[in-house]
């Protein structure tokens, strides 16, 4: 999508700190980090937010989950923990509306989020 900001990263237009990349799959580090490992872990497709999947998405949707557990591993917060944060809509804050996993990590995080 021409005027999407993480379509950018994809393609290269937009500069970014990739971490990983596969076909279906891109993370790259998040330009304001909320915690000492904060990147965001994207399908290459465009979808604007997790309530327009449909089942022709499934084998991204797991590709995604899949990439997130190696980069837990890769990042050297598997085995400390880490959470993982899909914001939609306005409620819950979400500013790019290019499906988005954010994976944070390396510090205690407090329950339930602001
Ligand atoms: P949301 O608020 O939609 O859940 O998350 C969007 C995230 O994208 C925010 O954490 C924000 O810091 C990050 N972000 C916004 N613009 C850029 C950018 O140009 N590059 C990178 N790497 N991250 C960005
Ligand atoms: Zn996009």
């Amino acid at each position: 999508m021409s005027d999407c900001l993480f379509c950018g990263i994809v393609n290269g237009s937009i500069k970014a700190d990739v971490v990983y990349r596969d076909e279906t799959v891109i993370a790259f580090k998040d330009i304001v980090p909320r915690a000492p490992v904060h990147v965001l872990i994207i399908p290459t497709a465009h979808i604007a937010m997790l309530s327009d999947l449909t089942p022709n998405d499934d084998k991204i949707v797991a590709a995604v989950f899949r990439a997130t557990g190696k980069l837990a591993e890769q990042l050297g917060v598997a085995k400390s923990g880490y959470r993982i944060v899909v914001n939609c809509g306005a409620d819950a804050g979400q500013t790019v509306f290019h499906l988005h996993y954010h994976l944070l990590g390396g510090r205690q995080m407090g329950w339930p989020p602001g």
